[in-house]
């Protein structure tokens, strides 16, 4: 499967397509789930685009992977998660329950 520049979180990216945001940086993109299935639900995007955690592992440099988890723990740390309980989640390919097709962080949390 190839990349879809077309796909609604590239759309976000590119500001087509609003979205309620919680956090950005050069590398990271973060906004709240449209569908909330915790009390805290963010969505975790890089702003390059790969297909999903596979692509990502596989061919984002690794500046751009270190920066991207560092971005990952400075939004845990703002939502004032870091020492609380929250779950991380990625879905990979569509047997792995993947919807939209540009890689993105599930962080949830009940508080
Ligand atoms: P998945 O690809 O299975 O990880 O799921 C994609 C997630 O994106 C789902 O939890 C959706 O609720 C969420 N989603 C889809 N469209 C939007 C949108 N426009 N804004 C925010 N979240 C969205």
């Amino acid at each position: 499967m190839r990349y879809d520049k077309e796909n609604i979180f590239a759309k976000i990216l590119k500001g087509e397509i609003p979205c309620d945001k919680v956090f950005e940086n050069n590398n990271v993109l973060s906004f709240k789930d449209i569908n909330p299935q915790a009390k805290t639900h963010i969505l975790i995007i890089p702003k390059r685009p790969f297909l999903d955690i596979s692509d990502f592992l596989q061919n984002a440099d690794n500046l751009y992977q270190s920066n991207f988890w560092k971005s990952v723990d400075e939004i845990i740390n703002i939502l004032g998660l870091r020492d609380k309980g929250f779950q991380i989640k990625t879905h990979k390919g569509k047997d792995g329950g993947q919807e939209v097709f540009h890689f993105h962080l599930h962080l949830l949390a009940e508080i």
